[in-house]
Protein backbone atom coordinates (compact mmCIF):
# COMPACT_ATOMS: atom_id res chain seq x y z
CA UNK A 1 0.00 0.00 0.00
CA UNK A 2 2.24 2.58 0.97
CA UNK A 3 5.20 1.66 -0.67
CA UNK A 4 3.84 2.74 -3.98
CA UNK A 5 6.31 5.58 -5.32
CA UNK A 6 4.92 7.80 -8.39
CA UNK A 7 6.58 8.59 -11.84
CA UNK A 8 5.14 11.57 -13.41
CA UNK A 9 5.00 12.13 -17.42
CA UNK A 10 5.01 16.30 -17.06
CA UNK A 11 4.93 18.85 -14.97
CA UNK A 12 6.22 22.62 -15.97
CA UNK A 13 8.00 23.35 -13.20
CA UNK A 14 11.12 24.60 -13.94
CA UNK A 15 9.86 27.49 -15.46
CA UNK A 16 8.99 28.74 -11.72
CA UNK A 17 12.19 27.14 -10.24
CA UNK A 18 14.53 30.65 -8.36
CA UNK A 19 17.17 28.77 -10.51
CA UNK A 20 15.55 30.05 -13.78
CA UNK A 21 13.63 33.26 -12.46
CA UNK A 22 15.22 34.98 -9.68
CA UNK A 23 11.69 35.77 -8.49
CA UNK A 24 10.77 32.05 -8.53
CA UNK A 25 10.95 29.19 -5.96
CA UNK A 26 13.33 27.80 -4.60
CA UNK A 27 12.67 23.64 -5.75
CA UNK A 28 14.63 22.58 -2.16
CA UNK A 29 12.05 24.65 -0.27
CA UNK A 30 8.68 24.03 0.73
CA UNK A 31 5.85 26.35 -0.73
CA UNK A 32 2.52 27.01 -0.59
CA UNK A 33 2.19 28.29 -4.52
CA UNK A 34 2.24 25.93 -7.54
CA UNK A 35 2.07 22.13 -7.27
CA UNK A 36 5.55 21.18 -7.36
CA UNK A 37 9.20 21.50 -5.00
CA UNK A 38 11.15 18.81 -3.83
CA UNK A 39 9.79 18.73 0.03
CA UNK A 40 6.31 18.14 -1.19
CA UNK A 41 7.38 15.11 -3.90
CA UNK A 42 8.81 13.54 -0.97
CA UNK A 43 5.35 14.05 1.50
CA UNK A 44 3.55 12.84 -2.20
CA UNK A 45 6.18 9.79 -2.65
CA UNK A 46 7.03 11.32 -6.30
CA UNK A 47 10.04 9.90 -7.34
CA UNK A 48 10.61 11.63 -10.33
CA UNK A 49 8.81 12.76 -13.69
CA UNK A 50 9.81 14.43 -16.97
CA UNK A 51 10.68 17.97 -16.70
CA UNK A 52 9.65 19.99 -19.33
CA UNK A 53 11.45 22.47 -20.96
CA UNK A 54 9.50 24.96 -22.77
CA UNK A 55 9.83 28.72 -24.58
CA UNK A 56 7.72 30.98 -23.87
CA UNK A 57 6.78 33.64 -26.95
CA UNK A 58 8.14 37.31 -26.41
CA UNK A 59 5.48 38.82 -25.57
CA UNK A 60 2.33 36.99 -24.00
CA UNK A 61 -0.89 37.68 -26.40
CA UNK A 62 -3.64 39.62 -24.87
CA UNK A 63 -7.21 38.92 -24.91
CA UNK A 64 -7.08 35.47 -26.45
CA UNK A 65 -9.89 33.72 -25.11
CA UNK A 66 -13.18 33.71 -25.69
CA UNK A 67 -16.36 32.04 -24.52
CA UNK A 68 -19.14 30.66 -26.95
CA UNK A 69 -22.09 29.35 -26.30
CA UNK A 70 -21.31 25.90 -25.44
CA UNK A 71 -17.13 26.14 -24.23
CA UNK A 72 -14.44 28.11 -25.38
CA UNK A 73 -11.85 28.72 -28.17
CA UNK A 74 -8.38 30.17 -27.81
CA UNK A 75 -7.13 31.87 -30.70
CA UNK A 76 -4.60 29.98 -32.20
CA UNK A 77 -0.50 30.71 -30.96
CA UNK A 78 1.95 32.58 -32.66
CA UNK A 79 5.43 30.81 -34.09
CA UNK A 80 8.30 31.49 -31.77
CA UNK A 81 11.74 32.14 -33.55
CA UNK A 82 14.32 29.70 -33.25
CA UNK A 83 16.85 32.51 -31.30
CA UNK A 84 14.36 32.92 -29.03
CA UNK A 85 13.57 29.95 -27.65
CA UNK A 86 17.10 28.58 -27.87
CA UNK A 87 17.74 31.29 -25.28
CA UNK A 88 15.27 30.19 -23.03
CA UNK A 89 15.92 26.30 -23.23
CA UNK A 90 19.63 27.03 -22.81
CA UNK A 91 18.77 29.35 -20.05
CA UNK A 92 16.18 26.29 -18.42
CA UNK A 93 18.77 23.92 -19.25
CA UNK A 94 21.57 25.60 -17.29
CA UNK A 95 19.00 26.26 -14.40
CA UNK A 96 18.13 22.44 -14.24
CA UNK A 97 22.11 21.83 -13.76
CA UNK A 98 22.41 24.49 -11.05
CA UNK A 99 19.78 22.78 -9.43
CA UNK A 100 20.64 19.64 -9.13
CA UNK A 101 24.32 20.89 -7.79
CA UNK A 102 22.80 22.86 -5.08
CA UNK A 103 20.51 19.62 -4.55
CA UNK A 104 23.74 17.65 -2.84
CA UNK A 105 22.40 14.49 -4.38
CA UNK A 106 19.19 14.69 -3.64
CA UNK A 107 18.02 15.38 -7.30
CA UNK A 108 19.99 13.64 -10.14
CA UNK A 109 18.98 13.77 -13.89
CA UNK A 110 18.05 10.80 -15.53
CA UNK A 111 18.85 9.82 -18.90
CA UNK A 112 18.13 5.68 -18.34
CA UNK A 113 15.64 3.03 -17.32
CA UNK A 114 18.57 1.94 -14.68
CA UNK A 115 19.43 5.37 -13.65
CA UNK A 116 15.79 6.16 -12.42
CA UNK A 117 15.60 2.76 -10.70
CA UNK A 118 18.64 3.20 -8.71
CA UNK A 119 17.75 6.89 -7.94
CA UNK A 120 14.22 5.30 -6.29
CA UNK A 121 16.40 2.54 -4.96
CA UNK A 122 19.08 5.51 -3.18
CA UNK A 123 15.47 7.92 -2.72
CA UNK A 124 17.09 10.63 -5.48
CA UNK A 125 14.25 12.48 -7.09
CA UNK A 126 15.08 11.26 -10.89
CA UNK A 127 14.76 14.34 -13.50
CA UNK A 128 13.92 12.99 -17.05
CA UNK A 129 14.71 16.32 -19.37
CA UNK A 130 11.87 16.40 -21.60
CA UNK A 131 10.73 19.52 -24.15
CA UNK A 132 7.90 21.20 -24.90
CA UNK A 133 7.58 21.95 -28.55
CA UNK A 134 10.62 21.65 -30.61
CA UNK A 135 11.03 25.52 -31.44
CA UNK A 136 14.77 25.92 -30.32
CA UNK A 137 15.62 22.77 -32.89
CA UNK A 138 17.18 23.84 -36.43
CA UNK A 139 16.41 22.53 -39.60
CA UNK A 140 19.63 20.41 -39.62
CA UNK A 141 19.03 18.87 -35.94
CA UNK A 142 21.54 19.69 -34.57
CA UNK A 143 20.62 21.59 -31.29
CA UNK A 144 18.76 17.85 -31.30
CA UNK A 145 22.13 16.26 -30.44
CA UNK A 146 23.24 18.59 -28.05
CA UNK A 147 19.93 18.16 -26.18
CA UNK A 148 20.26 14.67 -26.37
CA UNK A 149 23.68 14.95 -25.07
CA UNK A 150 22.55 16.57 -22.02
CA UNK A 151 20.48 14.13 -21.34
CA UNK A 152 17.55 15.04 -23.15
CA UNK A 153 14.99 11.48 -23.27
CA UNK A 154 11.63 13.09 -24.43
CA UNK A 155 10.48 15.61 -27.12
CA UNK A 156 7.56 17.22 -27.86
CA UNK A 157 7.20 17.56 -31.76
CA UNK A 158 4.90 20.86 -31.09
CA UNK A 159 3.22 23.45 -28.49
CA UNK A 160 -0.48 24.72 -29.11
CA UNK A 161 1.17 26.46 -31.70
CA UNK A 162 2.80 25.73 -35.58
CA UNK A 163 6.56 25.52 -35.80
CA UNK A 164 8.31 24.04 -38.58
CA UNK A 165 8.32 20.71 -37.57
CA UNK A 166 4.50 20.81 -38.12
CA UNK A 167 1.24 22.39 -36.11
CA UNK A 168 0.10 21.90 -32.55
CA UNK A 169 -3.70 22.16 -31.73
CA UNK A 170 -5.57 25.39 -31.06
CA UNK A 171 -7.20 25.00 -27.57
CA UNK A 172 -10.76 24.45 -28.01
CA UNK A 173 -14.09 22.54 -26.52
CA UNK A 174 -16.37 21.36 -27.63
CA UNK A 175 -13.62 20.56 -30.59
CA UNK A 176 -12.37 17.55 -32.93
CA UNK A 177 -8.81 17.79 -32.55
CA UNK A 178 -8.58 17.84 -35.95
CA UNK A 179 -7.61 21.00 -36.86
CA UNK A 180 -4.89 21.45 -39.46
CA UNK A 181 -2.32 19.88 -41.78
CA UNK A 182 -0.04 17.32 -40.42
CA UNK A 183 3.88 17.34 -40.28
CA UNK A 184 6.32 18.58 -42.41
CA UNK A 185 8.74 16.95 -44.32
CA UNK A 186 11.39 18.30 -41.50
CA UNK A 187 8.90 17.23 -38.97
CA UNK A 188 9.24 14.07 -40.27
CA UNK A 189 12.98 14.06 -40.54
CA UNK A 190 12.81 14.92 -36.88
CA UNK A 191 10.55 11.84 -35.73
CA UNK A 192 12.95 9.33 -37.67
CA UNK A 193 15.93 11.14 -36.05
CA UNK A 194 14.21 10.65 -32.53
CA UNK A 195 13.95 6.89 -33.31
CA UNK A 196 17.26 6.63 -34.43
CA UNK A 197 18.59 8.47 -31.13
CA UNK A 198 15.96 6.63 -28.81
CA UNK A 199 14.48 9.84 -27.80
CA UNK A 200 10.60 9.51 -26.54
CA UNK A 201 8.24 11.31 -29.04
CA UNK A 202 5.66 13.08 -27.10
CA UNK A 203 2.73 13.66 -29.14
CA UNK A 204 0.50 16.10 -26.41
CA UNK A 205 -0.41 19.13 -27.89
CA UNK A 206 -0.43 17.80 -31.95
CA UNK A 207 -3.18 18.23 -33.81
CA UNK A 208 -4.59 15.00 -35.10
CA UNK A 209 -3.23 14.76 -38.72
CA UNK A 210 0.05 14.88 -37.31
CA UNK A 211 -0.88 11.98 -34.41
CA UNK A 212 -1.08 10.20 -37.58
CA UNK A 213 1.71 10.79 -39.05
CA UNK A 214 3.64 10.23 -35.94
CA UNK A 215 1.63 6.74 -35.82
CA UNK A 216 2.99 5.95 -39.32
CA UNK A 217 6.15 6.48 -39.25
CA UNK A 218 7.75 6.17 -35.76
CA UNK A 219 8.90 2.57 -34.87
CA UNK A 220 8.65 3.32 -31.08
CA UNK A 221 5.28 3.14 -28.79
CA UNK A 222 2.85 5.95 -29.58
CA UNK A 223 3.70 8.04 -26.27
CA UNK A 224 1.28 10.94 -25.21
CA UNK A 225 2.73 12.17 -21.57
CA UNK A 226 0.07 14.71 -20.33
CA UNK A 227 -3.53 14.34 -22.16
CA UNK A 228 -7.24 12.81 -21.37
CA UNK A 229 -10.21 11.17 -23.24
CA UNK A 230 -12.20 13.00 -25.82
CA UNK A 231 -15.03 10.61 -25.61
CA UNK A 232 -15.29 12.16 -21.64
CA UNK A 233 -13.96 15.70 -22.52
CA UNK A 234 -14.18 16.89 -25.99
CA UNK A 235 -11.53 19.40 -25.64
CA UNK A 236 -9.10 19.60 -28.61
CA UNK A 237 -6.09 18.50 -25.93
CA UNK A 238 -7.50 15.48 -25.75
CA UNK A 239 -7.27 12.30 -27.63
CA UNK A 240 -10.29 10.19 -29.50
CA UNK A 241 -10.53 7.09 -29.05
CA UNK A 242 -9.08 5.97 -32.34
CA UNK A 243 -6.46 7.41 -31.01
CA UNK A 244 -6.04 5.60 -27.63
CA UNK A 245 -6.53 2.62 -29.72
CA UNK A 246 -3.31 3.24 -31.74
CA UNK A 247 -1.19 4.14 -28.40
CA UNK A 248 -2.56 1.10 -26.85
CA UNK A 249 -1.28 -1.58 -30.14
CA UNK A 250 1.54 0.48 -30.15
CA UNK A 251 2.20 -0.84 -26.31
CA UNK A 252 2.39 2.85 -25.61
CA UNK A 253 0.96 5.37 -22.33
CA UNK A 254 -1.35 8.11 -22.11
CA UNK A 255 0.10 9.84 -19.14
CA UNK A 256 -3.75 11.00 -17.31
CA UNK A 257 -3.71 14.97 -16.63
CA UNK A 258 -4.86 16.62 -14.11
CA UNK A 259 -6.50 19.44 -15.78
CA UNK A 260 -9.76 19.65 -14.81
CA UNK A 261 -10.90 21.71 -17.61
CA UNK A 262 -9.58 18.69 -19.59
CA UNK A 263 -11.35 16.15 -17.25
CA UNK A 264 -14.57 17.38 -16.59
CA UNK A 265 -17.05 16.74 -19.53
CA UNK A 266 -18.00 20.29 -19.31
CA UNK A 267 -14.36 21.14 -19.52
CA UNK A 268 -14.99 24.28 -16.88
CA UNK A 269 -12.14 25.13 -15.12
CA UNK A 270 -13.30 24.59 -11.36
CA UNK A 271 -10.82 23.00 -9.20
CA UNK A 272 -13.83 21.92 -6.87
CA UNK A 273 -13.91 18.94 -9.32
CA UNK A 274 -14.67 16.08 -6.75
CA UNK A 275 -12.18 12.80 -7.08
CA UNK A 276 -14.57 10.52 -8.21
CA UNK A 277 -14.94 12.29 -11.14
CA UNK A 278 -10.99 12.26 -11.70
CA UNK A 279 -10.97 8.56 -10.74
CA UNK A 280 -14.52 8.21 -13.20
CA UNK A 281 -12.00 9.67 -16.24
CA UNK A 282 -9.11 7.47 -15.30
CA UNK A 283 -11.31 4.20 -15.25
CA UNK A 284 -12.83 5.41 -19.12
CA UNK A 285 -9.25 5.05 -20.17
CA UNK A 286 -8.29 2.07 -18.37
CA UNK A 287 -11.41 0.45 -19.79
CA UNK A 288 -10.45 1.07 -22.96
CA UNK A 289 -6.77 0.87 -23.47
CA UNK A 290 -5.67 -1.35 -20.75
CA UNK A 291 -4.11 -1.13 -17.06
CA UNK A 292 -0.47 -1.18 -18.99
CA UNK A 293 -1.13 1.87 -21.16
CA UNK A 294 -2.47 4.60 -18.66
CA UNK A 295 0.10 6.35 -16.10
CA UNK A 296 0.33 9.79 -14.48
CA UNK A 297 1.00 12.99 -16.63
CA UNK A 298 0.06 15.93 -13.77
CA UNK A 299 1.14 18.89 -15.56
CA UNK A 300 2.17 20.07 -12.21
CA UNK A 301 3.00 23.90 -12.48
CA UNK A 302 0.91 23.82 -16.00
CA UNK A 303 -2.77 23.51 -15.20
CA UNK A 304 -5.26 24.10 -12.78
CA UNK A 305 -5.73 20.42 -10.88
CA UNK A 306 -8.40 19.16 -8.19
CA UNK A 307 -8.33 21.26 -5.04
CA UNK A 308 -8.47 17.24 -3.20
CA UNK A 309 -4.86 16.70 -4.58
CA UNK A 310 -3.67 20.44 -4.70
CA UNK A 311 -0.81 19.61 -5.41
CA UNK A 312 2.16 16.78 -5.38
CA UNK A 313 2.18 15.81 -1.53
CA UNK A 314 -1.66 15.32 -2.33
CA UNK A 315 -1.36 12.41 -4.86
CA UNK A 316 -1.64 9.48 -2.32
CA UNK A 317 -5.74 11.00 -2.04
CA UNK A 318 -5.81 10.53 -5.69
CA UNK A 319 -3.82 6.78 -5.27
CA UNK A 320 -6.41 5.91 -2.49
CA UNK A 321 -9.55 7.23 -4.17
CA UNK A 322 -8.82 4.58 -7.07
CA UNK A 323 -8.34 2.03 -4.43
CA UNK A 324 -11.49 3.11 -2.83
CA UNK A 325 -13.20 2.52 -6.46
CA UNK A 326 -11.89 -0.63 -6.81
CA UNK A 327 -8.65 -0.31 -8.50
CA UNK A 328 -6.21 -3.61 -7.39
CA UNK A 329 -2.80 -2.58 -6.12
CA UNK A 330 -1.15 -3.93 -8.97
CA UNK A 331 -3.19 -1.90 -11.44
CA UNK A 332 -2.38 1.24 -8.89
CA UNK A 333 1.62 0.70 -9.09
CA UNK A 334 1.39 -0.26 -13.19
CA UNK A 335 -0.57 3.44 -13.04
CA UNK A 336 1.84 5.16 -10.59
CA UNK A 337 4.63 4.05 -11.85
CA UNK A 338 5.43 0.95 -13.78
CA UNK A 339 4.05 1.90 -17.28
CA UNK A 340 6.21 4.70 -18.00
CA UNK A 341 9.34 2.41 -16.90
CA UNK A 342 7.92 -0.07 -19.20
CA UNK A 343 7.65 2.42 -22.25
CA UNK A 344 11.14 4.13 -21.34
CA UNK A 345 12.44 0.61 -21.43
CA UNK A 346 10.94 0.38 -24.83
CA UNK A 347 11.93 3.42 -26.35
CA UNK A 348 15.51 4.54 -25.02
CA UNK A 349 18.22 2.34 -25.96
CA UNK A 350 19.45 0.06 -23.50
ZN1 LIG B 1 1.35 20.95 -22.05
Amino acid sequence: MDDIHVFDGHNDAVQFMSDYKPAGRDFLARSEAGHLDLPRAIEGRLAGGLFALHAYPERKPENDLTITSDGYEVRYADAVPLDHARRQIDGQLSAMRALIRRSNGRMRIAASVDEIKTARAESTFAVVLHMEGAEAIDPDLDYLHVLHEAGLRSLGLVWSRPNIFGYGVPFAYPRSPDTGPGLTDLGRNLVRTCNALGIMIDVSHLNERGFWDVAALSTAPLVATHACAHAVCPSTRNLTDRQLDAIRDTEGVIGFNLAVNDIRADAHLDENTPLDVVVRHIDYLIDRVGAERVALGSDFDGAVVPRQIRDASGLPRLLDAMRKTGFDEETLRKFAFDNWLRVFGLTWPA
